[in-house]
């Protein structure tokens, strides 16, 4: 099965996937971390994305269609993904419709993790004291200031999606209010009731 979690900076996505991939035995694919395993090696490619990244900005479709065009090739892929973080825009979107088409193969569904404004500040900001408290760096991108432009972001460009998947009966919403396990619970029935 290969499905696609998608919602607002800070709504639990990694966490969700990290537990889908082992409940699942599916791939998490997440362009964030790849991009920053980019940055971490020193790469062409993360020097050219770092700066982008730090202001929560989003690093050209072109960037990340490849990087997910090369990582769907590899043979853990076959029997589907979860993508974590990509598409975030309608252009990513119609180019993983186009991948995974040309190789057979589809997007089963679209999670939409629905939280407010005022729990993901709230979250972010307990997440970076928790950092902080255990000797961590915080990520570059997870200051109040940052996540601000990285919602805004969101808003503008990943929130159209909705329509995207909406328009291909693909779409499911997943309250991403509640504790993790909840989260969990709720995304396993969503699943379990499209396979
Ligand atoms: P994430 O870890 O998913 O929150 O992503 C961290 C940052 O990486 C984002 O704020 C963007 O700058 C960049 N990024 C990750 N995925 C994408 C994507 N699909 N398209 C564009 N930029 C991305």
């Amino acid at each position: 099965m290969n499905l696609v979690l998608f919602g607002p900076p800070g709504a639990g996505k990694g966490t969700q996937a990290k537990l889908l991939m082992q409940a699942r035995a599916l791939p998490q694919l997440s362009t964030g971390d790849m991009l920053r395993a980019a940055i971490s090696s020193g790469s062409p490619l993360g020097l050219q994305c770092r700066g982008i990244m730090d202001r929560g900005d989003l690093v050209s479709d072109e960037i990340v269609i490849r990087i997910i065009a090369e990582r769907l090739d590899e043979p853990d892929c076959a029997t589907g993904a979860i993508f974590d973080g990509f598409p975030r825009t309608i252009g990513q979107a119609e180019a993983l419709d186009r991948l995974l088409q040309s190789r057979g193969r589809k997007i089963h569904v679209a999670i939409e993790l629905k939280i407010n404004d005022e729990m993901l500040l709230q979250r972010a900001e307990s997440r970076i004291r928790e950092m902080i408290a255990s000797g961590q760096v915080p990520r570059p991108d997870d200051t109040p200031e940052t996540l601000r432009n990285r919602l805004e972001v969101y808003y503008r460009k990943t929130a159209p999606l909705i329509a995207y998947y909406r328009n291909q009966d693909k779409l499911r919403t997943v309250d991403g209010m509640g504790a993790i396990p909840e989260v969990a619970r709720e995304i396993a029935a969503v699943l379990d009731s499209t396979a």
